[in-house]
């Protein structure tokens, strides 16, 4: 028996590896499976290093590690089975599914395989199951299983009720920083041999370059790569975290500034989500950082939503409703994607800036990726299946488990399967919570008329153009109330800026 480790489960301490430590360890790098779409260098970067690291960390455990750098899958598969013919390999089910696809490379190449439960996550796919038996048909709702999972766990619990009272302190974290406020250093790794090594084959083999009609370029210069690539890395990013970010993390988590790509938020994504370091380890660390009286519930209870409920929930959402959430299109949003999204060349300040960030760095924090990026691609009516490409190529964290029930489902409105109404918002939305407006060339406060801010008539044209699906919805009714106290001069207004604003993009003016 072997145990087979995916790029997305390197975790030495959880799952077959830990359970079965006298097994031989097998890893497949496919390499043109990473040209499936023009991923930015630090996610190929990302997954490669730390493959590649823990494949070293086992074997100076003395652990045997059967490592194959091959085009596909298969053919890695082939190449295993050829050497190993007698041989069971035994795999974590993949994050997001797919086992079927995986069970067939493996009969191809004349293998048996044994799958058992993946052990990277808090919960599990029967009680994930279990939760939904018997409920009504009106979607996923995360606030209900976000609570489920804190009685389930018991975390931040105290006699079965929430600490402090509340299941959700989101309204204490909605604050923006003062103007002096000094962001905290985001932490960043040195480049040891192996990734040195993998960031000049990465630049090599792959050259970051898209093609996707009618647009082509690259992802240009990035900065250098700083993402954590072993678990002791990952382990040092939480403990950074805790020390440094988490008290503040709650009150400005939704704000954003000019001049702090990370702000307060944690970046352990990408650790979490290739296996480095488990949730229960954030959480506990975190819920102990409160308990030492060293971060406020609300930064905590922030934290434990994200991870113990939203991306549990997204996970399980996505293997359940995969087929759904891949093809959903409900608001029938068909633009192509602007050419600003790869190059960053807009005069929108708020787009120009997170755009820029994610060339850079391949990141971007929750708000922008939610108000600034989805919103404009919701209001601007761009098809949700290719900004979800998008920022399955351009994100260093990104799955597809994470980003298809993030874009589709909560970013885009195109599936009401996990969202009960679209993330909508005008400038004014903007305005308040970043410092983008002060020095964009667009006017913040205008709809209409010559240099207006897009963000205004694209938002209003959506409330118009979506009337017939939206009016019903009992959380649209207040912002249908406005659009009702515009007469027909200014409702034509925002339809003809609107289509102006998306001329100007396609033609790459904006
Ligand atoms: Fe963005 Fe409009 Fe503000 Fe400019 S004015 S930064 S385009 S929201």
């Amino acid at each position: 028996m072997t145990v087979w480790v995916l790029g997305d489960q390197l975790a030495t301490e959880h799952g077959p590896v830990a359970e079965r430590p006298d097994e031989p360890v097998l890893l497949i790098e496919a390499h043109s499976f990473a040209e499936r779409l023009p991923y930015h260098p630090h996610k190929l970067v990302l997954v490669f290093s730390a493959m590649r690291h823990f494949r070293d960390v086992l074997r100076e455990r003395g652990r045997e590690v059967r490592y194959y750098r091959t085009e596909t899958f298969g053919d890695g598969l082939n190449a295993y089975f050829e050497a190993y013919p007698d041989d069971e390999v035994t795999l974590m089910r993949p994050a997001g599914g797919g086992i079927d696809r995986v069970r067939a490379l493996v009969g191809d190449a004349g293998g048996r395989l044994e799958v058992v439960a993946n052990d990277l996550f808090c919960c599990s796919r029967e009680s994930f199951d279990e939760w939904t038996a018997g409920k009504d048909s009106d979607g996923y709702r995360h606030e209900h299983f976000y609570r489920y999972m804190r009685r389930e766990t018991g975390y931040l619990m105290e006699d079965g009720d929430p600490v402090g009272g509340e299941w959700n302190y989101d309204e204490d974290n909605r604050e923006t920083p003062p103007d002096d406020w000094t962001p905290p250093t985001a932490p960043a790794f040195d480049l040891d041999e192996i990734t040195r090594d993998v960031d000049s084959w990465v630049a090599n083999r792959f050259d970051g370059s898209y093609d996707e009609a009618p647009y082509g370029g690259s992802w240009a210069d990035p900065e250098p790569f700083r993402w954590p690539v072993t678990r002791q890395q990952a382990l040092e990013a939480l403990a950074d975290f805790c020390e440094h970010r988490l008290a503040e993390f709650g009150p400005y988590q939704d704000a954003m500034r000019r001049e702090s790509w990370a702000m307060s938020h944690s970046l352990l994504s990408t650790s979490l989500n290739l296996g480095l370091v488990h949730p229960r380890e954030v959480i506990e660390r975190a819920i102990d950082t409160y308990e030492r009286g060293e971060a406020p519930l609300n930064s905590v209870e922030g934290v434990v939503r994200q991870v113990l409920g939203w991306r549990e929930f997204v996970r399980h959402v996505y293997r359940r409703e995969r087929d759904e959430l891949g093809t959903a299109n409900q608001l029938n949003a068909t633009e192509l994607l602007p050419t600003f999204f790869w190059t960053g060349e807009t005069d929108m300040a708020c787009l120009a800036d997170v755009i820029d960030g994610v060339r850079r760095r391949g990141y971007s924090h929750h708000i922008e990726r939610l108000m600034i990026l989805s919103n404009f691609a919701t209001t601007f009516g761009i098809d949700p299946q290719a900004l979800n490409r998008w920022f399955h190529a351009a994100y260093v964290d990104a799955f597809h488990w994470v980003t298809t029930p993030n874009v589709v489902g909560m970013g885009t409105f195109a599936s009401d399967v996990l969202s009960t109404k679209p993330y909508a918002a005008s400038s004014n939305y903007v305005d308040r919570m970043s410092d983008y407006c002060g020095d964009c060339p667009y006017y913040k406060t205008k709809t209409t008329g010559e240099n207006a801010c897009p963000f205004n008539a694209l938002y209003w044209d959506f409330l118009g153009r979506n009337e017939d699906r939206l009016r019903s919805n009992h959380r649209m009714g207040l912002v249908y109330s406005h659009w009702d106290d515009k007469d027909d001069q200014e409702r034509d207004a925002i339809r003809d800026r609107a289509a102006s604003i998306r001329q100007q993009a396609r033609t790459g003016d904006l």
